[in-house]
């Protein structure tokens, strides 16, 4: 067993979604392999969530709070630029004007591992409201990522949307140019990085990951986030923690240490993956035909 965790950001006007992924996750998983989970909220949660939660699991759950430490500007932007690019961005894509959206991904790139109830994991998984789990998982995943050296677990690996990254890449190559001391010398960067050296939009979708958090803890990592924050996208822009930690993982990562769980059916909305493999398939209740 590791030193893990469900880990899961969600707002109190979530509980009936949070609920159902939970059900699910609770069936094919955790009702044998008993992780905690750890809820986490830029408000108070509710008696009434608490009370929904703890008739879903007889797992132990904890709850913690974002203060404005976790959950707020990056230190190199200000409100009053901040409205007016997000006024500008409000009709050109999802979430495009949405302010919370912002620390939302700012959160999850840079700062939920140092939240106090998450700093002392080693590992943790995330879970999401509205996400369903279709495959029987009778073995421990992260204890299969330990013993197998592996450091970043995933399901689906989509495209972003162009338009919401249109600097990133652009900075992540200043970040690299000033910092090839950090990197190692082989890495995925090809996953992320097309033959034309732009960024091919390629990413794990990251509202599902299972990730060894020394990753996200290593001195590149956390002077690549740092560099990003101080480059205004997660506010001028919409950088997604998506793309930000999977550059990072292809950067710094060997192939040999990211892993596709393809034998964990999933969906959150928008993309389902189904296993194709029949032995893998026989322990599902998806649709392989519909699968990303
Ligand atoms: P999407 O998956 O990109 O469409 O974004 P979601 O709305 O699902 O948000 C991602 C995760 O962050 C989910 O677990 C949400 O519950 C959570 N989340 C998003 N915005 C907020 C917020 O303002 N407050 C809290 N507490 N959680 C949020
Ligand atoms: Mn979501």
């Amino acid at each position: 067993r590791v030193n893990g965790a469900i880990v899961v950001l969600v707002r109190n006007s979530e509980l009936d979604g949070l609920r159902k992924s939970m059900r699910m996750f609770e069936d094919r998983f955790n009702r044998k392999f008993k992780y905690p989970y750890i809820l986490l909220n830029d408000q108070n949660f509710t008696q009434e969530f608490r009370d929904g939660v703890a008739s879903i699991t007889n797992n132990e759950v904890r709850y913690g709070m974002l203060d404005s430490s976790l959950w707020g500007y990056s230190p190199s932007v200000t409100p009053e630029e901040t409205d007016v690019m997000l006024e500008r961005n409000k009709h050109e894509y999802l979430y495009g004007g949405n302010l919370s959206y912002r620390f939302m991904c700012r959160f999850q790139s840079g700062l939920f591992y140092h939240h106090p109830l998450v700093r002392d994991l080693d590992w943790y998984w995330r879970l999401e409201p509205d996400v369903e789990y279709y495959c029987d998982i009778d073995y421990d995943p992260f204890v299969f990522m330990r013993d197998n050296g592996i450091k970043y677990g995933f399901t689906i690996a989509p495209r972003e949307n162009k338009k919401t990254v249109k600097s990133l890449w652009y900075h992540t190559r200043e970040w690299i140019k000033k910092n090839t001391d950090m990197l190692p010398e082989k890495s995925l960067v090809n996953w992320v990085m097309g033959t034309d050296g732009n960024y091919n939009m390629c990413h794990f979708w990251s509202n599902f990951e299972i990730v060894d958090l020394s990753l996200y803890r290593s001195e590149a990592y956390e002077s690549y986030f740092s560099y990003l924050d101080n480059a205004k996208g997660f506010f001028y822009e919409r950088w997604g923690d998506a793309p930000v930690h999977s550059i990072a993982a292809s950067l710094l990562l060997a192939k040999s240490e990211i892993h596709w769980f393809e034998d964990i059916g999933y969906k959150h909305p928008g993309n389902m993956h189904c296993p194709r493999d029949e032995a893998m398939h026989a322990k599902c209740i998806c649709d392989a035909n519909k699968s990303y």
